[in-house]
């Protein structure tokens, strides 16, 4: 094993239990919550205190607590069993990719991403987009696909979300300290460390290589905070999506040509390339400059490099789209295109798109000219996508633009509570995992008793209330008051989630649209509701920390005290506190904005059904069982309009539906069997279409094999 810098600053651990830090070093335990409580288990208050951070712990705990365990017959056992189980996942040759593909031994796929959520203790992603990579990582695990991931360590992590006593969002930056992640640095075949180097205007920089171990593939993070890069060279992977657009061009140069050259030195050998958004796009000029300068010509380079790539498109929201001033893109390309034999306007051509502002080099086109294989992120997102690039395919209808849809899924590891997964193990048999995306297999929830589901669930809400009325005590505390708003939050009423990124296309504030109407549905005194608000704006975002400061005031408001909360700082550990506790999941984007969304789908992998708009995955879900959709399939010209309409869909489904459904029918054991059958609808539907298993099988089926076979 290679021998860690940081080595020395850790706590001796005693023999019998030496193991725990290998295991700290795999981010397998990000998906084993079993594993997670050997950490947790030596001292449960220093693991929140180092945010449940495996590697962190093992430099701060108490010598004194290890020897406890390692004498501890129940740790041990635990332990063994933890180990036995790691230990047979990374060996066993039984593996999804091998009896699907058992001849595809030459196949190789790099995956690209700005961001990857992997987990609460690692901060470099800011929202969904992030979330999903972070899944895809850990389900190629799962599945044992021959893959590569590729990224960038933002050593100043994403921001903190603070806000002041009025609601107000400001940003609070932590330095990543290396010794406290599991990075480890990469070694190329000669055993030496990987530093790459990629030329910006007037200097070269350089980016150091990372290799973090994902179950059983590598994540690549390059780091530009080293020597001798220049002060504000080493500030360039600091912080995601910070900076100018100088900055962003800069960071997408070192991510997409920085990235090839990290993979050629490390030895490996690409055969997919997936570009996820396109932050990365810049990977296919760099592949093409390889075959440019073994002499080829530049048309026949692209026509061979375009059949091993893969783009996945994430937003219809034009604003989403990468697109930089062509004046930008010259000064940091000048030196590149003869490289690849070109003139500046042959150069600028490949992805040339006019904006209401001038001529834009714009990355998605990049992305769509020079891949074969293109998809958009739901059904409804591909006919989206489909529209919006038409104007790159002349000639073409849009229902003939070559961009499918393969809607997104949720890694089910990741976002099941371990209480319901107790059951899952009790009742859809041994091997339920191994079926994840199977149909049949998911029926078997009808078979659980609903008293059991219905007290599971109970107690996951019980849950919640704790921990956001702990996450309250923190913040009133910081803040240096006492708790305004207290006693807040009530057990055993029916409680709703709302968390998301505050783009303002989700409408957080649409439920506020009629007060009153909203005051007589929270204060029922029979039938009473709460909400749960969480979520982040942009930092540059003025009208979404509004938002955010609008649902904070408003929650304040006579009426709205204690049925109202806002929770800070929106991130995976408050995601699964959320989705996993709420009774129902709301979901109110402007359609067709949302491309797809995925915190709902955890929702109802967790019993929880949604009440959404018809927008990004929910109409290929709903089918008026499993939850409840907002208005119709219909689009405005009008917004205010669109809200209103909106607006009162939402009410009246909660007045007629959901309060009654969960308040009335409830049988002797007090157990409301109607709103049991709901939710077991939710997991039975939801879970195997919208797990990542479906879905990263449909990327293997439907893009990665036959772009590995061209
Ligand atoms: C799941 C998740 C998201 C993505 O959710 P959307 O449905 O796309 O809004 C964003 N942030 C966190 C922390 C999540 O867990």
């Amino acid at each position: 094993m290679v021998r860690l810098e940081s080595e020395i600053l850790f706590t001796p651990i005693p023999e019998r239990i030496a193991r725990l830090r290998e295991l700290a070093y795999n981010l397998w335990w990000a998906w084993h919550p079993e594993a997670q409580d050997l950490y947790r288990e030596l001292d449960p208050d220093l693991w929140e205190l180092d945010y449940h951070n495996p590697v962190d712990m093992l430099r701060d705990v108490r010598q004194t607590k290890l020897e406890e365990a390692a004498l501890n017959p129940a740790y041990l056992k635990k332990f063994d069993a933890v180990l036995r189980d790691f230990d047979a996942y990374m060996s066993t040759k039984q593996t999804w990719f091998n009896q699907h593909f058992p001849e595809s031994k030459e196949t190789q796929i790099a995956y690209f991403s700005a961001e990857f959520g992997i987990h609460e203790s690692l901060p470099i992603y800011s929202g969904g987009l992030g979330i999903l990579s972070g899944d895809h990582v850990k389900e190629a695990s799962d599945m044992a696909l021959p893959f590569v991931a590729v990224g960038f360590i933002y050593p100043q992590g994403y921001f903190r979300q603070r806000l002041d006593h009025s609601g107000w969002q400001f940003a609070e930056y932590n330095k990543l300290n290396f010794a406290d992640v599991p990075a480890i640095p990469a070694l190329d075949p000669d055993g030496r460390e990987v530093v790459i180097e990629v030329e910006l205007p007037g200097r070269i920089i350089y980016a150091k290589v990372y290799k973090f171990q994902v179950g059983r593939v590598s994540l690549l993070l390059m780091d530009t905070d080293i020597h001798p890069n220049s002060p504000q060279d080493r500030e360039l992977s600091a912080r995601l999506y910070g900076g100018d657009q100088e900055m962003r061009v800069s960071q997408e140069l070192v991510l997409g040509i920085g990235g090839v050259r990290a993979l050629r030195r490390l030895g490996y050998k690409p055969n997919v390339w997936h570009m996820n958004e396109g932050h990365s796009a810049f990977l296919v000029l760099e592949l093409c400059r390889e075959l440019v300068v073994e002499g080829m010509s530049f048309e026949a380079a692209m026509a061979q490099v375009k059949q091993h790539c893969v783009f996945t498109t994430h937003t219809p929201v034009p604003a989403g789209n990468d697109a930089f001033p062509v004046a930008l893109i010259e000064k940091f390309f000048w030196n590149y295109w003869p490289q690849l034999n070109l003139t500046r306007d042959e150069f600028m051509a490949i992805a040339l798109q006019e904006q209401a502002w001038g001529p834009t080099f714009a990355m998605t086109a990049l992305a769509l000219r020079l891949s074969d294989y293109h998809n958009g992120v739901s059904q409804l997102h591909g006919h989206v996508a489909r529209g919006m690039w038409q104007w790159l395919y002349p000639g073409k209808s849009q229902d003939e633009v070559p961009i499918v849809g393969i809607t997104n899924g949720v890694h089910s590891a990741s976002w099941l509570a371990p209480s319901i997964r107790q059951l899952f193990n009790s009742y859809l048999g041994k091997n339920w995992e191994d079926s994840l995306d199977d149909a049949e297999m998911w029926k078997k929830i009808y078979q659980v008793p609903d008293e059991v589901l219905w007290n599971t669930r109970q107690a996951l809400k019980k849950d919640l209330i704790d921990f956001a009325r702990t996450r309250l005590i923190q913040y009133y505390r910081r803040l240096g008051q006492p708790a305004t708003v207290w006693p807040v939050l009530e057990e055993g009423i029916l409680t709703i989630g709302f968390a998301r990124r505050f783009a303002t296309y989700k409408r957080a504030t649409l439920i506020f649209k009629d007060m009153e109407r909203l005051k007589a549905i929270l204060n029922n005194p029979s039938r009473p509701v709460q909400i749960i608000f969480a979520g982040k704006a942009h930092p540059k975002d003025d009208p979404g920390k509004h938002f955010i400061q609008h649902v904070y005031q408003l929650a304040m408001q006579p009426g709205l005290t204690g049925r109202i909360i806002f929770l800070e700082e929106y991130d995976m550990a408050v995601g699964r506190a959320l989705t996993q506790g709420v009774d129902v999941w709301l979901n109110n984007p402007r359609r067709p904005h949302e491309a797809s969304g995925t915190s709902g789908m955890k929702a109802s992998l967790n019993g929880a059904p949604n009440c959404s708009i018809l927008d990004g995955w929910w109409p290929e879900a709903f089918n008026g069982k499993n939850g409840w959709a907002i208005g119709d399939e219909r689009e405005y010209d009008d917004q205010d309009r669109q809200d209103w309409d909106d607006a009162q869909s939402l009410y009246q489904i909660l007045e007629h539906e959901i309060v009654p459904r969960f308040y009335d029918n409830r049988n002797e054991a007090g157990v409301p069997v109607a709103w049991v059958q709901t939710c077991k609808e939710a997991i039975a539907t939801c879970a195997p279409q919208f797990s990542f298993r479906r879905m990263l099988a449909e990327y293997v089926q439907r893009l990665y094999m036959p772009a590995a076979r061209s």
